[in-house]
């Protein structure tokens, strides 16, 4: 049998398919090692990413780390200004695109299996970064990153986790051998793939990019005990120190928008936060169907917007008491109370009932029914609701995380009201549950509550309200489909 030349190219186009084929089958995790291209030459790149345009140490800390040698790349943004005399064999690569140039792509240019993110002040030490690489790929099975100290400042041990439903990372003291991070000037050296194989590979700061990152990933971390020295500098300029602080920020900020973190708890128990305040708008958009926009993104209330509504909460309640209105928890706010004492997690309001003929006794309630939305003296927003006859206490002008304040009043011994939203909760109730009301815990005060709110609740959501929560809308999206 004659085989054609076209017949021969097509059986081998097939053949190559049914190989790629395979490899893609057996996924990224599980693909044998003759289908897996190798990635890089052995040996160590050294990245120089952390550094400030000004007062820096860069050309003394490249020449240091070229004459191991070792392959030095500088990556920025844009060319360092003053522009700063590298050793020649070091390379500046600029990560902005500009828009007459071909993008950079940095992976590209590290050719070696690992690499080394050395920081701003560094000297290097014959040897040390090859004895990390042994660390990490002698290490347990989960280690991915190596890390060694610069200057005589030990490392502390710090255990992280990252909890992205509550967009929150979590640092407590970490016993030597078991820390997710460190604290203190560090260079960090992993596999290239690793690094590349993250979303956000160049961030800054570096190292609390790459450990919030690991975090997520469960990789192991070894800490070094051998330091690289930090050189005598001169002292950095008061003006200095004040730029380096006020960039710092504002990276930190930046990344922590990026990696979806909205509140650092500190191992000596302090915060951090970078959600929403009074000046900003609200973390979420106008929420559809009950369902807001974290729910469908596998995330729960951010918990600068928990902080807020609770402080919302809390002020108008007091507002409302001071002025003799007659409120209670209502729907969600009440579940809350009742399972937790607290908001519901994943809610993004606080619902509160009121007595409709005591409006007029709270000057911003009668404020806000006459129809202008007044600021009161603590900047808390009132008005009128447009889609119907309720009121909305926003938690300013710019941040409309708010509290809902429905009137109800009494008929033939039933509250009703006139504005219905057509949620399955939104029904009458017979007064008694009002006469008397009773205190709850809520929110981190006191708040007034329907008597049996058990009874309450099962009345308006059904029973075993209480015990099985759902989210707002299951039609939608429903509890643990994440
Ligand atoms: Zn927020
Ligand atoms: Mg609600």
């Amino acid at each position: 049998m004659r085989v054609t030349l076209c017949q021969a190219a097509l059986g081998g186009a097939i053949v190559l398919n049914l190989l790629l084929l395979f490899c893609v089958w057996r996924g990224p995790g599980g693909s044998p090692p003759s289908c897996r291209v190798p990635r890089g030459v052995p040996g160590i790149t050294v990245l120089l990413r952390d550094f400030e345009d000004f007062e820096n140490d860069l050309a003394g800390t490249a020449r240091s780390f070229a004459s191991l040698p070792a392959p030095v790349l500088v990556a920025a943004e844009v060319a360092p200004y003053p522009p700063v005399p590298l050793p020649a064999g070091v390379r500046l690569l600029l990560l902005r695109p500009v828009a007459d140039r071909p993008p950079v792509h940095l992976e590209l240019h590290v050719h070696t299996r690992h690499v080394a993110l050395v920081p701003d002040g560094t000297r290097a030490v014959p040897g040390l970064l090859e004895r990390m690489r042994d660390a990490l790929e002698e290490g347990p099975g989960d280690t991915r990153l190596a890390v060694a100290p610069v200057g005589t400042v030990p490392l502390r041990c710090l255990e992280l986790r990252v909890e992205p439903r509550a967009w929150t990372a979590r640092y407590s003291p970490g016993e030597a051998g078991l820390c997710g991070a460190v604290e203190g000037t560090a260079v960090l050296l992993l596999r290239t793939r690793d690094l590349f194989a993250l979303p956000f590979p160049l961030a800054r700061p570096v190292p609390t990019a790459i450990f919030i990152q690991a975090a997520l990933r469960g990789w192991g971390l070894r800490v070094m005990p051998a330091a690289f020295p930090a050189p005598r500098r001169p002292p950095v300029s008061p003006h200095g120190r004040w730029k380096a602080e006020k960039l710092g920020e504002s990276r930190r900020q930046q990344l922590m928008r990026d990696l979806g973190i909205k509140r650092e708890v500190l191992a000596d128990g302090g915060e951090r936060w970078y959600g929403c305040s009074k000046e900003t708008a609200r973390c979420f958009g106008t929420v559809h169907a009950r369902t807001p926009q974290y729910l469908l993104a596998g995330r729960w209330t951010p918990p600068c917007c928990l902080r807020a509504l609770r402080e919302t909460a809390r002020h108008v309640a007091g507002a409302l008491e001071a002025a003799g209105v007659r409120y209670w928890l209502e729907g969600g706010s009440l579940l809350g109370a009742a399972r937790l004492g607290d908001i519901i997690p994943w809610d993004y309001d606080v619902d509160l009932g009121i007595y409709r003929e005591d409006v007029g006794k709270c000057r911003w309630l009668a404020a806000a029914a006459a129809g202008e939305p007044v600021e009161d003296t603590e900047g808390f927003l009132w008005e009128k609701a447009a889609e119907g006859d309720f009121y909305r206490v926003h938690y300013s002008r710019s941040n409309r995380l708010h509290v809902d304040l429905w009137p109800f009043y009494p008929r033939r011994g039933v509250m009703t009201k006139d504005t219905w939203l057509g949620h399955p909760q939104d029904v009458e109730f017979p007064e008694s549950f009002l006469q008397p009301r009773v205190p709850m815990a809520f929110a981190g005060f006191t708040a007034m509550a329907p008597n049996n709110a058990r009874a309450f609740l099962e009345l308006k959501f059904g029973p075993g309200a209480i015990e099985n929560p759902e989210y707002p809308n299951p039609d939608i999206k429903r509890l643990g489909q994440d």
